[in-house]
Order: structure tokens, then C-alpha cells, then sequence
């Protein structure tokens, strides 16, 4: 194992948002491709907020995309006597003060301040202060006046904040609980993480984060924010673009390795490639080669990639996975074909799983009705005599194997004079109720003849009567 350490700290308010899963799957990356160590760490000080079905949801998206943790996951809130013995620390070395300053007064001070054009900055009322007062206190970090806070992104490159600009943190509110920013550093020092992976909505954090590790004796991390992800409007990606919840990906019927795929390349780039596998992401990851800019979603090309990995899929794999799509819609695969047979037949046109469902349905339940328009476009007599012909020499065949079936129904054509789709299409309408099936000897096949016989002549009584 390299000495590299990385985390991903999601806070638990919410379920695992696609964002999130990049930022996890970038670290998750940087481990695997350096033999590191990848933690999760769930950040739940905000009690208020934070659930125990958001930290089952983070979990289960986790698992779901197969990002797999060595350590971990750690709470925060079972870390707060260690919060605790720091502030302490940092108050007995002068480091930090006790505010007393309410909140009443440090409004009507931020209002004036704004009204003179200045920074809404604490103007430092209780920094020097040698009195003790029985009152209620925060407790704030004496943040280090002069000169800049720098760093070296590992995405965004060099960035630098003056220091007076940075004001004096609470780290510690009035009810001793401690504040976010402090409870990072505390934790990411102790974990000794070596490279912060996050949101670049934590790159403003980052320099008044690296005053308290300097100021706690603690080495200071590597940093790489990472740009936001936006919908189509170019706002930051949220629910009204559509579904970001990774779970929620699952349940429209995407693969695992479609979605890591298509973020890895939300920012990434490798020359052109547009496949990876998992090995070959880690394999050509590198943290250097996330762009700067934010990236747009996208959802046809995540379409393209989940069809690519359907189709190339293991059909058993992918049989176990539609189950529950066709459960949902009340199908069950017990009385009818093999489902991986099915499955088959339909890899090559699906670009979700539901998709896939949707159209396996047929091969469950005969069809209750018929696509009319699809059925007007031939003339009655002629379907009754091909529903008649087809199922008669179907009965009498034995044919078995798709490419059989298909040499039969090329047969039938010759010696009626009819061409494939005469046959063809009025044969996939009573067999599946529409036209959008697959092939018809592949249909025949996963049927199989029995079957077929039967709902042709379903048809065949529609249409005559
Ligand atoms: N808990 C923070 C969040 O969910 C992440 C903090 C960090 O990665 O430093 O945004």
C-alpha cells in the first residue's frame, strides 16, 4: 500500500447525489491506481439534518456503484470529545478566544460595516479581551492577519486568498458543539488523509482549513476541487434537470458500470476514449487530467453508454437485474420462457433496463390487445389467410432454433408469394401485440412454437370475427 489516503465525506441529508458519487469515484480511483487507502467518512454534526435512511441511501449508492472502502465509515458525532480536546487545545495556546459578542450585536455591526462599504468581517470586539464574562460564548479561532493563504490545486491549480480577509472562524458554537470546518480538519488530521478530493463549493473553506492545521502543528494536505456538474441550463445540476440520485439510476434501469463510466468522463478525459472498464479507469485515472471547468450532464450520451453495456452485457447477469423491472409491472417470469433467452433477444435494442422490461413483457402475457394502426395497414382477408397459413405450417414444422424458424418463415413467403413484411409484421402484432419486437424466429423461438401457435390463432379469431 502507498501512503496515499484519501476519503470521501459525504454530509447525511440527503441520498447520494450523482456529484457526490463523482467526487467519491475520483477518490475511490486515486486509491486503487496508487495502492492507497480510501475512507468514508459521514459527516453528521449537523444533527438537525442528518438521518439515518440518508447515511442507508449514501451507503447503498456506494455499493450499488461498487466503491468499496477500507476504512470506515467513521461517524463525526462520535468524534466530538476529540472536537472538543481541540478547541481546548487551541484556546490554552492563545490560538483562540472565547467571543462573547451576541447575536443581535453582531448583526447591527455587519449592517453598519455594509452601510460604510466595508467587509462584513468580525471586527474583533473579544479578540484581546483578558476578562472572563459569565455569559454565553462562542469560541473563535484567532486567524492569522497579514500576508496570503495559498495552495496548489491539484485541478485548479495555484490559488491564494489574503489573509485579512479571513475571518475569525467559530469553531465552537454557543451550545459547545463544534462547527463544520473545524470538525474537517480535526478529522482529516487524524484519519492523516494526504490528498482532499471535494467540491470546488469547498474551495472558500480551503484556505481558513489550512490556518487551523498550521495552527494545530498538523501537516497540511493536498487539495483538488472538483467542478460542478450543471443541467443543460448551465445551473448547477439538480432535481428539476431530472433525477440526480444515484439510486434513482438504478431504479430507471442503468448499469453500475454505464453510470461510473459516463462520470468518470463528466471532467475527465483520456485522448479520446469514451469505454472504460473499471480496471482501465484506474488504470489511466489521474487526478492532474480533471478539467477546470464545469461539465454539463448529459443524458443522451449516458443513454449511448448504458445501451453499449447492455449489449455487450452477460445475459444472465443482465436477467437477474430486470427482474425486479419486470416485477414492478406486475409480470412474473415463472410461468413462462427462459428469461435469459428473452433477454437476448432484446440486448440489442435497449438503452435502459426498464426499456428492456417494458418490451419482455409480451413473452409473460399474450397480448390483451392489438396495435390498430399497425393492424389497418393490411387488408383483413389477407391477414386471416397468413394467420392461418403461418400457424398451420408452424404446427407442423420442426423448427426449433431462430435461424430455423426464420428459414420457415422465408419458406411460407416463396411458396404464397408473399414478401417478408406481408408476413412478418402481421405475425409480430399477434405475437407481441405490436410491431416493436425483436426478430421472428427469435420471438418463436423464446416463446417457442406451442406458444406462437396459440396467440396466431387468437389473432386469426380477432380478425375474422
Ligand atoms: N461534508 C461535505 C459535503 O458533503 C464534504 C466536505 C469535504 O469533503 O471536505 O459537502
Amino acid at each position: 500500500m502507498s501512503a496515499i489516503r484519501v476519503r470521501f465525506a459525504p454530509s447525511p441529508t440527503g441520498y447520494l447525489h450523482v456529484g457526490g458519487a463523482r467526487t467519491a469515484l475520483f477518490n475511490w480511483l486515486l486509491a486503487r491506481k496508487q495502492g492507497g487507502t480510501f475512507i468514508l467518512r459521514i459527516e453528521d454534526t449537523d444533527v438537525e439534518r442528518s438521518t439515518k435512511e440518508s447515511v442507508d441511501a449514501i451507503l447503498q449508492g456506494m455499493e450499488w456503484l461498487g466503491l468499496d472502502w477500507d476504512e470506515g465509515p467513521f461517524y463525526q458525532s462520535d468524534n466530538f470529545p476529540l472536537y472538543k480536546e481541540h478547541v481546548r487545545k487551541l484556546l490554552d495556546a492563545g490560538k483562540a478566544y472565547k467571543c462573547y459578542c451576541t447575536a443581535e450585536e453582531l448583526e447591527a455591526r455587519r449592517d453598519l460595516a455594509m452601510k460604510e462599504g466595508r467587509k462584513p468581517k468580525y471586527d474583533g470586539t473579544c479578540r484581546d479581551r483578558i476578562d472572563q464574562l459569565d455569559a454565553p460564548f462562542v469560541v473563535r479561532f484567532r486567524a492569522p492577519q497579514g500576508g496570503e493563504v495559498a495552495f496548489d490545486d491539484l485541478i485548479k491549480g495555484r490559488i491564494a486568498f489574503p489573509a485579512d480577509e479571513l475571518d475569525d472562524l467559530i469553531i465552537q458554537r454557543t451550545d459547545g458543539t463544534p462547527t463544520y470546518n473545524f470538525c474537517v480538519v480535526i478529522d482529516d488530521a487524524i484519519m492523516k488523509i494526504t490528498t482532499v478530493i471535494r467540491g470546488d463549493d469547498h474551495v472558500n473553506n480551503t484556505p481558513r482549513q489550512i490556518q487551523l492545521y498550521q495552527a494545530l502543528g498538523f501537516p497540511v494536505p493536498q487539495f483538488a476541487h472538483v467542478p460542478m456538474i450543471l443541467g443543460s441550463d448551465k445551473a448547477r445540476l439538480s432535481k428539476r434537470h431530472g433525477a440526480t440520485s444515484v439510486i434513482a439510476y438504478r431504479d430507471m434501469g442503468y448499469l453500475p458500470e454505464a453510470l461510473l463510466n459516463y462520470l468518470v468522463r463528466l471532467g475527465w478525459s483520456h485522448g479520446d476514449d469514451e469505454i472504460f472498464s473499471r480496471d482501465e479507469m484506474i488504470q489511466k485515472f489521474d487526478i492532474g487530467n480533471v478539467g477546470r471547468s464545469a461539465s454539463v450532464f448529459n443524458t443522451e450520451k449516458l443513454n449511448w453508454l448504458n445501451a453499449h453495456y447492455i449489449k455487450s452485457g452477460d445475459p444472465e447477469r443482465l436477467a437477474d437485474l430486470l427482474l425486479p423491472h419486470l416485477s414492478s409491472r406486475g409480470v412474473s417470469t415463472l410461468n413462462g420462457p427462459d428469461l435469459v433467452a428473452a433477454v437476448k433477444t432484446l440486448q440489442e435494442r435497449a438503452q435502459t433496463l426498464e426499456e428492456m422490461a417494458e418490451r419482455a413483457v409480451f413473452y409473460y402475457s399474450a397480448p390483451a390487445d392489438y396495435d390498430q394502426a399497425a393492424l389497418a395497414k393490411f387488408d383483413k382477408g389477407h391477414l386471416a389467410t397468413v394467420y392461418s397459413v403461418v400457424a398451420d405450417r408452424l404446427a407442423a414444422s420442426a423448427a426449433a432454433s431462430a435461424a430455423e424458424l426464420d428459414a420457415l418463415f422465408k419458406e411460407i413467403c416463396t411458396d404464397n408469394g408473399w414478401k417478408m413484411p406481408q408476413v412478418g409484421q402481421p405475425t409480430r402484432i399477434a405475437l407481441s401485440g405490436g410491431t416493436q419486437a425483436p426478430g421472428i424466429g427469435e420471438i418463436v423461438q423464446v416463446l417457442g412454437v406451442e406458444e406462437a401457435v396459440r396467440r396466431i390463432r387468437t389473432a386469426h379469431a380477432f380478425v375474422t370475427a
